[in-house]
């Protein structure tokens, strides 16, 4: 392509609601811009690159054989009745009602409209195991759309439906996505990592999410110094510690009056214990029963973990009446003695010796306690958020904490939409199954930016090969000397004719700006023809990875960048 004729609007300035460097550099190469709030448009330069992850995505699908297909985007409110989930999705699904006043939405995701069409059309055993992709638009109406395309409200995502005879089959097909997963984001020459994930909304069992490692990515991801364990912080387990506290002789426990002493802290410094020697006695509503969970002061509550623990759907902060009514004192002063609810207790209360607690009572705390002998408590359970350093689950290794971009997501659904909208077949026997489902997404966009938020230095994007939009740009530092936009022509015709993807800067620019715009769009090679390397019969090959120039032959070049090319994508 020329660059006087693509439509490559460059800014120098990125748009100031541009927090993120991926965001940024997208809008300044002129691969997005933004309709309204979290709606974008792709030019030309990013949908290039877009439609190449879409192939690479397309093709460990279908090699992975999964079988593709393309679904209404508009979907009918009584299917997403059948699942339940029209009550349950709450603002993200965008409703709407047509002329004959039926309620619609715009699909935020697929397994209704799936879980339909496979239901209408899978008799027997003969028929399974299934699994159906589409690359596909979704609309969510987030809350808080930012970051350019990574967190949208209209976005491209590619989503797999498995369907099979029993949990083993479904266990394959799980299988089988998780590796095609983890060849797209290797072609792609991300550094990611799979980690196990709580199952979140949509239900089931069990997930995997991919995580683009960036130290701006929404998500805190653990893993395992020594094994290969890695979660994101939400699931991440901690052992029960295997411990044997000894018995040392422990003063009765006493009250302490503790005016305006508010914070864990000041509670440690005023009583000259150490933070970890204080705990934290929170009251949760779970379904609305109160419960109090007690964690070490410096430790923090996982709500996921504790619902989990109780099985229940709704868990939340308990109101001051709730407190009071519990503690029989104001917010600030939950302790265990004395409380009336059922108390549960993070497994590091195990370690600890004697504990200091609120006194339930304003501007008072109880020190020296010990459980049960001075509260009842029987129920221990992994509540805590994990930290740096603790100790890995599986190993006993060390964890590092780090960030990530989710950049895609297998669940196993198990029977969950195949019971709520009856998606059976017959069995051997004859005898009718459930299905077992299982679904898997990929962010098209958010990929995309993630790869950019990986890939960039001060001057701009530094594609990886695979989704560069061009390979090759050649810049003549003068279009108007003959001898060298001649050369320019030349070589742009040998490239194309090797089936190389190139853009010639034909543009009457000076040769500075020439040079920022290739750096800002990132492609991998730039060969500039300059008047004395040309007198010698030269041109310069220089590298946006690594910055490294190699003067070749002009007869050379062709041949030389198309062999780099190659070796490259294999
Ligand atoms: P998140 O926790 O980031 O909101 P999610 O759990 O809602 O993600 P899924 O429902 O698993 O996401 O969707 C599959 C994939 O779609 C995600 O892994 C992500 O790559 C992409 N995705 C989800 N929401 C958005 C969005 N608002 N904008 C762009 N991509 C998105
Ligand atoms: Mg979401």
């Amino acid at each position: 392509m020329r660059y006087s004729e693509m439509f490559l609007p460059t800014v120098r300035e990125a748009p100031s609601d541009a927090e993120l460097i991926s965001h940024q550099l997208m809008v300044r190469a002129g691969m997005i811009r933004k309709l309204t709030s979290g709606v974008y448009s792709w030019l030309p330069l990013g949908y290039r690159t877009l439609r190449k992850f879409e192939e690479i995505v397309r093709r460990q699908m279908n090699l992975s054989g999964a079988q593709e297909v393309f679904l209404p985007m508009v979907q009918p409110a009584e299917l997403w009745q059948e699942s339940g989930r029209w009550v349950y999705y709450g603002k993200e699904l965008l409703r709407f009602r047509d002329r004959h006043d039926r309620e619609c939405c715009l699909g935020p995701t697929h397994e209704e409209v799936i879980t339909d069409l496979v239901r209408n059309e899978i008799k027997t055993y003969r028929q399974l195991p299934k699994n159906l992709y589409q690359i596909q638009t979704k609309f969510r109406d987030e809350i808080r759309p930012r970051f350019g395309v990574m967190r949208s409200r209209e976005f491209g995502m590619k989503d797999a439906y498995s369907f099979d005879v029993d949990e083993a089959g479904s266990e394959i097909s799980y299988r089988k996505m998780f590796e095609a997963y983890k060849r797209i984001f290797s072609r792609c020459g991300l550094n990611f990592r799979p980690v196990e994930a709580d199952s979140g909304s949509i239900g089931g069992s069990y997930s995997h999410e991919f995580m683009v490692m960036a130290d701006s990515g929404e998500d805190a991801v653990c893993y395992c110094g020594s094994c290969d364990y890695a979660a994101n912080l939400e699931k991440a387990e901690i052992a029960r510690p295997d411990v044997n506290v000894q018995d040392v002789e422990v003063p009765p426990m006493a009250e302490v009056h503790t005016p305006a002493v508010r914070t864990i802290e000041d509670v440690a410094r005023f009583l000259d214990v150490k933070p970890s020697g204080v705990v934290k006695t929170l009251i949760f509503s779970a379904d609305e029963v109160p419960v109090a969970v007690l964690v070490r002061g410096d430790h923090d509550v996982n709500e996921i973990k504790v619902k989990n623990y109780l099985h229940c759907g709704l868990v939340e902060l308990a109101d001051d009446e709730t407190i009071k009514k519990v503690t029989g004192s104001v917010k600030g002063f939950a302790g265990a003695v004395g409380i009336k609810c059922r108390i549960i207790a993070d497994f590091s209360l195990l370690e600890m010796g004697e504990m200091v607690m609120g006194a339930n009572r304003e501007d008072f705390h109880l020190r020296h306690i010990i459980p049960n002998r001075d509260f009842p408590l029987q129920e221990f359970a992994d509540l805590r958020v994990v930290r740096d350093n603790d100790l890995c689950p599986r190993c006993g290794g060390k964890i590092t904490i780090a960030r990530g971009i989710e950049v895609g997501h297998v669940f196993k659904l198990g029977l969950k939409y195949s019971r709520a909208m009856r998606a059976v077949f017959l069995d051997k026997n004859g005898k009718e199954q459930f299905m077992y489902m299982g679904c898997y997404g990929i962010g098209i966009g958010r990929t995309v930016a993630a790869t950019v938020e990986q890939n960039n230095d001060q001057d701009g994007i530094v594609w990886p090969v695979a989704l560069a939009p061009y390979h090759v740009i050649i810049t003549p530092v003068n279009v108007n000397e003959k001898q060298i936009s001649d050369a320019a022509e030349n070589l742009y015709r040998e490239l194309i004719d090797r089936g190389v993807e190139v853009i010639l800067d034909d543009r009457d620019e000076r040769v500075g700006v020439k040079f920022k715009d290739a750096d800002l769009i990132g492609i991998p090679w730039r060969v500039t023809i300059g008047p004395k390397r040309l007198a010698e019969g030269n041109v310069e090959i220089k590298r946006r990875c690594s910055g490294e120039t190699k003067v070749i032959a002009l007869n050379e070049a062709a041949d030389f960048l198309n062999a780099e090319i190659i070796t490259a994508l294999s």
